[in-house]
């Protein structure tokens, strides 16, 4: 078994699943169907795959913990089930105007800040030298290149559009864009 860890760091909704708004429901919550296998290249790979998601709708009181905690059982057994491995998953429940008050907080966790990576940073012993960032957003690219990842912005999700939105203000360009997180996952691997 390959004992080298680099690190694949992961956006969720939009990413590995259908960005369906707040996912507040397990029926919500659709995996494209290359996840399975893009993850399982990584993991074959020597990379950790950790999700680094934020889930404001906790503090906005459009679900709970336990349905989150749900969503993600169930997104890693899926996974499992199909040979793929998900190391992590940190997300960011917080929100300024957050109705759920021990939610409410400018926090330094939720994307575009670098809070939940650092966390990993405690948890992982992680080769700093070959860190990746995937997402479909902006902010989950800006988080990936603050905490030093290479950046990969896909298409799927709010991708296509904020890509060719010309008035989207790019703080951080990505370092590479594909159509999906499997072409984005070959990127990373044939290097
Ligand atoms: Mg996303
Ligand atoms: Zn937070």
């Amino acid at each position: 078994m390959n004992e080298y860890k680099g690190v694949v760091f992961l956006d969720r909704d939009g990413t590995i699943n259908y960005d369906a708004g707040y996912i507040n429901h397990i029926d919500n919550f659709i995996m494209y169907p290359y996840a399975a296998q893009a993850i399982r290249m990584l993991n074959k790979s020597g990379y950790y795959v950790i999700v680094i998601t934020n889930q404001s709708g906790l503090g906005r009181g459009f679900f709970n913990e336990e349905t989150l905690e749900e969503i993600h059982n169930y997104m890693v057994k899926t996974l499992k089930e199909q040979g793929a491995v998900i190391d992590g998953i940190y997300f960011c429940p917080h929100d300024p105007n957050a109705k759920i008050e021990k939610y409410k907080a400018v926090c330094n966790c939720r994307k575009p800040e670098t809070g939940l990576v650092e966390m990993a940073f405690k948890d992982f012993n992680i080769d700093k030298s070959n860190m990746y960032f995937i997402g479909d957003k902006h902010s989950d690219i800006l988080s990936g290149h603050k905490s030093g990842c290479k950046t990969i912005m896909v298409k799927t999700g709010y991708g296509q559009g904020d890509l060719i939105n010309k008035s989207h203000k790019w703080e951080v360009k990505p370092d590479n864009i594909a159509n999906t997180l499997l072409d984005a996952v070959k990127l990373i691997v044939k290097n």
